[in-house]
């Protein structure tokens, strides 16, 4: 697609004047367009200092970002004005993760205004896409945990509840990849190199952290020094959030490390001022980088010096709000923390807070145990994201008595008080005992945070229903059964104005004119399609909107990766990070067995069809890497191979981030869910390609289950073992029976391990024999083979009656309403938070 499409999409918003949305913003007087003194014009000239005529396109991405900005500023500070005169209460969200993606087209739309921006661009002769194309991505998260922290922030400012997100500005964010000779490459991400204009540094709200030892980098390495406190100073920058319709701007923080003193040029010798130096480099150098992997904790030190980090600046900064907000010379009510604050922890990262809370007001506020206990539960909440044993966070208590000893001394006595009432509630019963507490014995002992978390807060929640009970009624059991009250499920979303608005212009319209644009801020307004599902008209647009979107992802595939695919064939996708249990290999091992039946019947008749895979894989993670290779492989294999060539094909899309998912989620056909049952604890782009009109091929697992349910079955593709029948499974499961007993499964693996995708390379697949095979396969690849298929069949078939397909398309959309997360923040801000719309006036 030209860049006509785009301005005409911009153009259809639902906003007439302009100048009025200007007066909205506090503008009027300053002129967004005109000659002499136009936002753009002055920002090109004044902050680059150019001949606005000769300019490249990043300076004017920051002239039209700048803009943006100024647009929005007036209406950011009366927000915050509106809340500290209505003293609402607030909500915290913290999460070590925040995967915001790109901004300048995502708050063009939440401002609504497309139409100013689209007239503009057309005036200026400015090619809108390919500006856009110069903001990095905001990398600062791996995967779906620190999207739906972006999501949930998008959501809150929407739905006008007062909320901030805290967060760490890394200066590295997740590595970008590439790919050499298949293999993954990691280059790092210096998203900060230019400025960035939507940040604004506030200096002057600096907190100061104090830390039990000192640090220095010594060969590359964070050491730590014992026995000599430091402190840290936290710099915040602030980003805005901008609610759909431009009302409400809340504020995303993120928090920069920086030494906490300025260095005095005149007190140190030469030695000295070096040294100094080097302590500065070695504060700052703790926000550096974000930690790349994704479902497994690495226990580094440098992590939990980032975690406890913002934990201590996020309380400082909202504890020294909530005190300004008692009457003048006053004592502070602490009595009334849980009435004006809520704490919601994004899993178990920031899970210090519990201890944090808690020396605030037992050694700051000089509070009694009982009362300090009382406050802290009421006020946090926890978010369990994860049942994977290899990622539930735990920190050698060692580290707590080098970094934080008067944290742990706390930890010790909340740990004393839950065992004792453990002991009353159920005498003798010492193998509960040993599970409920916060420390893991062995060499060394080790704090559970995943406990921690769950004792020291009133609410502990899962991400969707089959995960909350396994979290209930497996992980955390004893716990469960010693607070039952403090659980619940709260499904995920994902934001309706970037997955669907933003990113599918045409099905947008498309929805838009059948049922009017309330659906952007109310989701369950997409039912209103079902009674459309066989009108033959709507099925012509809906089938056309995804035409329209194919073509322009192809456009944009062709002219950036230099990849030509056919828009005439199905995309069958699976993007999302690289791991055993998200089963990409099960997706491998399919197409392989395709590819053997037209090997052997090179006749047969079968759609042609596009197999679309993204995603990263942790740079320890080595099985992960190889699984990139594999696919890799298999697409070249399949290209040099006429008999195959124009019917199967793989595309492996290096750089999976937000915006890839923004391109291709709308141009999809088929989304694969195929985790392990059991293994997923939601997912969040199974919701997106939902509302994009992609069916789903998926496992019975995660918030997968609960869309198949609201579409119907019938309108889904769902196959393979459930989680109750994966976690019986140690008696029966041998990979070995697959092999030996179904033909299909035995000729895909035999292929795969005699070298065919390999040829050159002897060998290098022998790591996937063993996940596969002779390792036992935890993750039962083999065991929903056979179902996939079958799934995948009925699939073709009813692809193959595009009526029949169109109507399950529209099922999807109509009932996807339920995973937006404006209904997901409804809820925690109902059963958790207690919180409240604060509209701006
Ligand atoms: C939505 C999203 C995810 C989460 O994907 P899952 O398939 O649910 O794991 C990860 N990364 C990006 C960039 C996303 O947009």
């Amino acid at each position: 697609m030209s860049s006509d499409m785009t301005m005409a999409d911009a153009t259809a918003s639902n906003v007439s004047g302009s100048t009025d949305l200007l007066q909205r913003y506090g503008c009027g007087p300053i002129h967004f367009t005109g000659t002499r003194d136009a936002l753009y014009e002055r920002h090109l000239m004044f902050d680059h200092v150019v001949d606005p005529t000769s300019v490249g396109p990043r300076e004017r991405y920051e002239a039209v970002a700048r803009s943006v900005r100024d647009v929005l500023s007036q209406r950011w500070l009366r927000t915050e004005q509106t809340y500290e005169r209505e003293n609402p209460k607030r909500v915290y969200y913290l999460s070590l993760e925040f995967l915001i993606g790109r901004s300048l087209a995502n708050n063009v739309m939440n401002l609504l205004l497309d139409p100013v921006v689209a007239r503009v661009a057309d005036e200026k002769g400015i090619d809108w896409l390919a500006l856009l194309d110069e903001e990095p991505d905001a990398g600062l998260g791996n995967g779906g945990l620190g999207r739906l922290a972006a999501c949930f922030i998008d959501s809150m400012a929407t739905m006008q509840i007062p909320a901030m997100g805290y967060g760490l500005r890394y200066e590295y964010g997740i590595f970008r990849q590439s790919l050499r000779d298949g293999w993954q490459q990691e280059q790092p991400d210096n998203w900060l190199r230019r400025p960035d204009p939507w940040e604004v540094a506030r200096p002057q709200e600096s907190v100061e952290i104090r830390l039990g030892c000192s640090f220095e980098v010594r060969n590359g390495t964070f050491a730590a020094v014992p026995g000599r406190p430091s402190s840290l100073l936290g710099v915040p920058y602030d980003r805005p959030v901008i609610g759909y319709g431009g009302r409400t701007i809340n504020t995303l923080r993120l928090w920069a490390a920086a030494a906490p003193h300025a260095l005095d040029f005149q007190a140190f010798s030469a030695g000295d001022f070096v040294s100094a130096l080097a302590e500065r480099l070695s504060a700052e150098s703790l926000t550096r980088v974000l930690y790349p992997d994704d479902s497994t904790s690495m226990g580094q030190g440098l992590r939990f010096v980032q975690e406890y980090f913002l934990v201590a600046c996020s309380l400082a900064d909202l504890v020294r709000r909530f005190r300004r907000t008692n009457p003048v010379g006053s004592p502070t009510d602490w009595r009334a923390l849980p009435d004006k604050v809520a704490v919601q922890l994004n899993d178990t990262h920031p899970s210090l807070t519990v201890s944090e809370l808690m020396r605030i007001l037992l050694d700051d506020a000089g509070l009694g145990w009982e009362e300090a206990w009382d406050l802290t539960r009421r006020t946090l909440a926890y978010t369990n994201h994860t049942l994977l044993p290899e990622a539930l966070e735990k920190w050698p208590l060692p580290w707590f008595e080098l970094l934080l000893p008067r944290h742990l001394e706390i930890i010790l006595e909340i740990n004393r008080r839950l065992l004792d009432e453990a002991r009353t509630r159920f005498p003798g019963d010492e193998g509960r005992i040993e599970r409920v507490s916060l420390i893991e014995e062995g060499g060394p002992r080790k704090i559970r945070m995943a406990n921690l978390a769950i004792v020291g807060s009133h609410s502990t929640n899962g991400v969707a229903a089959i995960h909350s009970d396994l979290l209930r009624t497996v992980t955390v059991q004893d716990l469960a059964e010693l607070y039952p009250e403090r659980f619940s499920n709260k499904t995920n979303g994902v934001t309706p104005r970037r997955w669907l608005r933003l990113a599918n212009p045409a099905l947008s319209r498309c929805i838009t004119d059948a049922i009017g644009d309330g659906w952007i801020t109310d989701l369950s307004q997409l039912a209103k399609l079902t009674p459309l599902a066989d009108d033959g008209a709507f099925q012509d647009a809906v089938r056309e909107a995804k035409r329209a979107m194919k073509h322009r992802f192809v456009a944009w595939l062709a002219s950036t990766n230099g990849i030509a695919v056919d828009p005439d064939t199905i995309f069958d996708c699976q993007i999302k990070r690289i791991h055993e249990y998200k089963r990409q290999l099960l997706n491998a091992l399919r197409i392989v067995v395709l590819y053997n039946r037209m090997r052997q019947n090179p006749d047969l008749d079968m759609v042609p069809r596009t197999f679309f895979f993204a995603g990263k894989a942790a740079p320890a993670y080595r099985l992960a890497k190889v699984i990139i290779k594999f696919l890799n492989n298999l697409a070249a294999a399949i290209d040099d191979d006429p008999v195959v060539r124009g019917r199967l094909r793989v595309v492996f899309l290096p750089e999976y981030g937000v915006s890839l998912a923004e391109k291709l989620i709308p141009a999809s056909d088929v989304s694969n869910q195929i985790s392990t049952a059991g293994y997923e604890a939601s997912g969040t782009s199974n919701m997106k390609f939902m509302m994009n009109g992609a069916l789903t091929i998926g496992t019975h697992d995660g918030a997968t289950i609960e869309m198949a349910q609201a579409a119907g079955e019938e309108n889904f593709f769902l196959f393979g073992l459930t989680a109750d029948q994966v976690s019986g499974s140690a008696g029966w499961y041998s990979p070995f029976w697959h092999h030996h007993n179904e033909p299909e499964t035995r000729a895909a693996l035999d292929l795969i391990f005699s070298d065919h995708f390999n040829r050159n390379e002897p060998g290098i697949f022998e790591p996937l024999r063993d996940a596969l095979l002779t390792g036992g396969d935890r993750f039962m690849h083999l065991a929903d083979l056979t179902a996939y298929l079958e799934a995948d069949r009925r699939l073709l078939a009813s692809y193959a009656a595009p009526q029949d397909w169109t109507r399950k398309v529209i099922m999807n959309i109509a009932n996807s309403g339920r995973f937006s997360s404006d209904r997901t923040i409804a809820e925690y801000a109902a059963e958790i938070w207690d919180a409240k719309p604060c509209p701006v006036p």
